[in-house]
């Protein structure tokens, strides 16, 4: 491209970049006013502007024009001021842009796949443009963030994952590939709006769903082959569970609210038994809500316990305890209670509530993932610091108004003992004359770093034990001086070179475990993990 076309393809822009020279070669001379500014210059202009819009869709549109125009510029943006920007190119304010997506939308950024493609979806496949694609995240919007079913519009969940996978895993743009599965929406509002963008149904369930989801799947492994790494977003409690169970033998599958959830909660509570002492099995762990985010993080810590303290899986979860919308989970209750709960149904009298479970169970660690707010009241903060000395207290539920309680009254209530980390971010607590930082669960730690040690390494399923590596990679990331502010992870500002050690460690289980197909074995996993990492600098094109 020269010209006029080099401006237009983002792929390849590097707007008043451009020096002198290249102007003159590539025919740019008067298309561009005559400033040259370098790419930091640029991007100091750029979160110049962002600053000043007060609405947070406001920088979410800006962003996304950003990529849509000089793609390296987005990058470099975004790994620059990782802190910042998470949070709009990713959960919240991707989460309003999806309601909102009807009105928003301006260029397609991924695949929407719809019921109207059934039998031709490899077809469709092949109208995207780019043909070396490594990784898809795929949606079928069910159950988007904590908002529920937003039909297509969900699509902004894969573009802003995908984003997250270069910026912080270092996975080439163009090898990334967002699809949204549309199979209609049981949103009425949705369907009653007159901009909404897709299928004007009910969704389809049962038989017809899984045909569609069968053919999807057969056409991305014939279109990409056994390595593409297709992980699954937001998809309904009702068919996450059970689409990993029948992909993972067949195809290079991930469920991030599931397996990325989990090991990212393992890696802070393996971080934090630096703070309460003891092993993992030495504590007692109960959990509010029991569906995708807290059976995935039960599953995941009782098969370290195997590992770690060498004893049966049975006798790992016994030291785990769940509450559901019903109380806690006991066998009494097993005829009534979903597949994913069995494991759970412990020999115990019913507990109706929270509060009463707690009690009766004094756990050491307290796990949120309800997706209701405020549930961690005082009363169960304090019955906490009455029988823990350091009690580990995990609010993971998102937004922050679903927050099973603020970092603040987790401090507070405790007298200053609890370790804290929460699914959304909280700002430092003063409390006593100490500071507390507390630490932020999210997932943006684990899965571009997990899925970066897959593709490098050729991995061609998904083992759980890589999740355990993944968690132990992370949870060695944490410093004394993060410790001394009751942090349990690290900050995100470092977060390309821990996912290039967590894609180290990956690796290195995959090939133990004969699943990694690229050989030679790299001798230094995460000096090859770094090589292999997308850089969003500016070429010289002369
Ligand atoms: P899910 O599969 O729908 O599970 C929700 C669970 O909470 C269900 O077991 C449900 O009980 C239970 N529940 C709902 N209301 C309750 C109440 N009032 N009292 C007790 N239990 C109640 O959802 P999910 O995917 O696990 O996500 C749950 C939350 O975790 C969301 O807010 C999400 O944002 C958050 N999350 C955080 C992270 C992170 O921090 N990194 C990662 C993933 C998810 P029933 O089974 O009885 O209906
Ligand atoms: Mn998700």
């Amino acid at each position: 491209a020269s010209g006029y076309a080099l401006l237009r393809d983002p792929r390849l822009n590097k707007g008043l970049a451009f020096s002198e020279e290249e102007r003159g070669v590539h025919y740019l001379t008067g298309l561009l006013p005559p400033a040259v500014l370098s790419q930091q210059h640029q991007e100091k202009r750029l979160m110049n502007i962002l600053r000043q819009y007060q609405v947070p869709l406001q920088r979410y549109m800006a962003m996304m024009d950003l990529q849509e125009r000089n793609e390296r510029l987005f990058y470099k943006l975004l790994i620059d001021n990782v802190e910042e920007l998470l949070p709009v190119v990713y959960t919240p304010t991707v989460g309003e842009a999806c309601q909102k997506y009807g009105s928003i939308f301006t260029r397609p950024q991924g695949l929407f796949i719809s019921l109207k493609e059934r039998k031709r979806i490899l077809e469709v496949l092949k109208n995207w443009p780019e043909k070396s694609i490594q990784v898809i995240v795929v949606t079928d919007g069910e159950r988007i963030l904590g908002l529920g079913d937003l039909g297509c519009q969900g699509m902004g969940i894969p573009v802003g994952k995908l984003s997250l996978y270069t910026a912080l895993g270092g996975v080439r743009p163009s090898a990334c590939l967002p699809i949204t599965l549309d199979v209609g929406t049981n949103n009425q509002k949705l369907l009653d709006d007159e901009f909404y963008l897709g299928l004007r149904q009910r969704r389809v369930t049962g038989q017809e769903y899984h045909e569609f989801l069968d053919e999807f799947m057969a056409a991305v492994k014939q279109n990409y082959g056994e390595k593409i790494l297709i992980q699954f977003e937001d998809f309904a409690n009702h068919n996450a569970f059970e689409l990993l169970a029948k992909y993972r033998t067949t195809h290079l599958v991930f469920n991030d609210d599931i397996q990325g959830t989990a090991s990212v909660v393992l890696a802070g509570i393996i971080s934090a038994l630096k703070l309460t002492g003891g092993d993992l099995q030495d504590h007692t762990y109960l959990f509010l809500g029991a569906g995708e985010a807290g059976t995935g993080i039960a599953e995941l810590i009782a098969l370290q316990m195997t590992k770690t303290a060498s004893i049966p899986v049975e006798e790992a979860r016994k030291k785990i305890w769940l509450v559901d919308s019903k109380g806690l989970i006991v066998s009494s209750r097993k005829e009534s209670l979903q597949h994913f709960k069995l494991p759970w149904a412990h020999e115990h009298e019913p507990v109706p509530d929270l509060l009463n479970a707690v009690n009766a169970i004094k756990p050491s660690v307290l796990i949120g993932t309800s997706g209701v707010g405020r549930t961690f009241t005082k009363e169960v903060i304090e019955a906490m610091a009455s029988f823990n000395e350091k009690p580990l207290i995990l609010a993971l539920s998102n937004p922050t108004s679903q927050s099973e309680c603020t970092a603040e009254e987790a401090y507070t209530w405790s007298e200053g003992r609890a370790i804290f980390a929460s699914g959304s971010p909280f700002a430092p607590v003063e409390y006593d004359g100490k500071t507390f930082v507390p630490g932020q669960a999210n997932n943006a730690y684990i899965f571009p770093g997990f899925g970066l040690g897959i593709i490098m390494s050729g991995t061609v399923r998904v083992h759980d034990d890589m999740l355990l590596a993944a968690s132990e990679a992370l949870a060695s990331e944490a410093s004394e001086d993060n410790y001394a502010k009751g942090l349990v992870y690290p900050p995100f500002t470092n977060i390309r070179t821990i996912s290039a050690r967590i894609a180290a460690n990956v690796a290195a289980k995959a090939y133990e475990l004969g699943l990694a197909s690229r050989l030679p074995r790299p001798k230094d996993l995460a000096n090859f993990a770094e090589s292999c990492m997308y850089t969003p600098l500016y070429r010289n094109y002369r």
